[in-house]
């Protein structure tokens, strides 16, 4: 469930639409929907949750984006470079997937849009909202506990090369308390603070929350 929000698989090989051997399935406002091998799209659910999304973080996505729907997430790997359930590219517009309908990467779509933080608060974001805070079908807040002793800042910068399952559990955790804590409008306003570049994320998280990562690391570890 990546996110590149750099897009640089984009520049490689995913500029032209629709990928090979995929074919037009279903369009609706926000999507035009691609599969191939008859696999289904779940085109109305998809656009309803998306305007849910754009709503609950007050921001538009332009254009119209591309659903690739595949049956693997092998073939996605072929496709994208990328071994994963589903990958977002928000920059081109761009859901793969393995799933009729995922609202994961959904998420990613819209909060691309908004500014970079990195990678933690995307994928944080995505689990929280998306996932509903679960993952692998557990609550994040239990599976989040055995990374409660480390500082936030070494989290959010581990991130890449933690196991992916507490990664994605321990920054759906930490997500989810600053929208219980601030509420999704602060959250966004965090994401929009880090600009498309990403520039210093940890010092807009201070102007945006009032306080440093390690210490609202630390409120929340003690929620644990
Ligand atoms: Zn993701």
């Amino acid at each position: 469930m990546a996110t590149m929000a750099a897009g640089l698989l984009a520049a490689a090989n995913l500029q032209a639409a629709p990928l090979p051997g995929f074919v037009l399935t279903a369009q609706t406002q926000h999507f035009s929907f691609y599969s191939r091998d008859n696999q289904k799209v779940d085109s109305q659910k998809t656009e309803r949750y998306l305007a849910q999304v754009e709503q609950l973080l007050g921001q538009q996505v332009e254009g119209r984006a591309e659903y690739y729907r595949y049956a693997t997430a092998q073939e996605l790997a072929a496709g994208t470079g990328t071994y994963a359930a589903g990958l977002t590219l928000a920059h081109s517009g761009q859901i793969h997937s393995t799933q009729a309908f995922h609202a994961h990467e959904i998420v990613h779509l819209v909060a691309g849009q908004m500014g970079n933080p990195g990678v933690f608060f995307q994928e944080g974001l995505a689990v929280a909202i998306g996932n509903e805070a679960k993952w692998q079908g557990k609550d994040v807040d239990s599976l989040a506990r055995k990374a409660a002793g480390t500082k936030l800042s070494s989290l959010v910068a581990r991130f890449d090369s933690m196991d992916a399952d507490t990664a994605y559990a321990v920054a759906g955790s930490f997500v989810n308390r600053l929208i219980k804590t601030h509420g999704i409008a602060k959250v966004a306003e965090f994401f929009r603070a880090c600009g498309p570049a990403g520039t210093n994320p940890a010092a807009a998280f201070a102007r945006t929350f009032g306080q440093s990562l390690d210490e609202a690391g630390a409120a929340w570890a003690a929620t644990l």
